[in-house]
């Protein structure tokens, strides 16, 4: 399995010459741009890496599957989706312009930037702290990982910087899809995309939505088989924003990028893959790791298609 991971890497690697690192965030423009990696998590445990698995980047935007389970279990479906709608924009994922278009306003779906921050506005916590802290555990639990920690220069460099955010969110608080304090909820989305991760994290969460929401490690069915359904779905049409049509036909499996260069893949009751590679397409996908994808997906022959 390692050497064929091994051969998809080597194959692709000439990829990372195209795509340019992100610069609207000045802080991912200091990732390593050659790095490559692979880490899959398999149902009947057996884990394997290839590559710079162990590179830490952000997870960034594969935050916003986690925080819409956490939201759908807060809030259940109805209010969630009264608020956000289900369907694929065609859009940027950073897109303003059906905002205001639509009527009743509704941002798309929960996996563009709109959506997203009106979906972590949701997530119930007494205190700021508390929230982040909800948030933090459940990524933890699910990666297994107790070590995971927030990138404060990322952190600080979004929320420097993340303006057209802050756009979307008060023009989304004035027409009451966001419900609470508006620097609050962006604060937290801010924070949830700097949490630094490895392709072994990101497989986890994976591993975690082709279980159904259940925790390989200790059986623990976390959130309700049908939200891990819901999120597999929000992969498939929307996890790769405009260029998710193009993913489903050529890879065929459930997918979330970001745009620190991870993908998050689901092969459904078999395992989750992480892959990395910095440098991204002109619609924030990693250009390398979609390749290494597209080629371990027909290799092992995934597609639920
Ligand atoms: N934090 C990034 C932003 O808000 C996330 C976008 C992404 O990963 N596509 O723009």
């Amino acid at each position: 399995m390692q050497d064929k991971m091994r051969k998809i890497l080597d194959k692709n690697r000439e990829k990372i010459q195209y795509g340019n690192l992100p610069t609207y965030i000045p802080e991912l423009n200091k990732a390593k741009k050659d790095a490559l990696g692979i880490y899959i998590s398999m149902l009947d445990g057996t884990e394997v890496g290839a590559g710079d698995y162990e590179y830490k980047f952000t997870i960034q935007s594969i935050s916003k599957v986690i925080t819409l389970l956490i939201a759908l279990e807060d809030r259940g479906p109805e209010y969630v989706f009264g608020k956000v709608g289900m369907e694929p924009t065609g859009d940027a994922f950073n897109s303003m312009m059906k905002l205001e278009i639509v009527r009743p306003s509704k941002p798309f779906n929960p996996m563009i930037n709109a959506g997203a921050i009106a979906v972590t506005s949701m997530i119930k916590g007494n205190t700021q702290a508390e929230r982040i802290k909800r948030i933090m555990d459940f990524f933890k639990l699910v990666t297994q990982n107790p070590d995971l920690r927030i990138n404060e220069s990322v952190y600080m460099s979004e929320k420097q910087t993340g303006d057209r955010n802050r756009a979307m969110a008060y023009f989304m608080k004035d027409v009451g899809i966001i419900e609470t304090d508006v620097e609050e909820s962006l604060d937290l989305y801010f924070k949830q995309c700097s949490i630094e991760v490895t392709c072994k994290d990101i497989a986890r969460i994976g591993l975690f939505l082709s279980n159904d929401g259940k925790l390989q490690s200790t059986g623990e069915q976390l959130i309700s088989p049908t939200y891990s359904r819901m999120a597999k779905a929000f992969m498939v049409t929307c996890g790769m924003y405009n260029a998710s049509g193009e993913f489903a036909i050529n890879v065929g499996i459930p997918a979330k990028s970001g745009v620190g260069g991870g993908i998050m893949a689901v092969a459904p009751g078999k395992m989750g893959i992480g892959v990395l590679g910095p440098s991204l397409d002109e619609k924030g996908n990693s250009i390398a790791g979609r390749e290494v994808l597209k080629d371990f997906s027909d290799e092992f022959n995934l597609s639920i298609f």
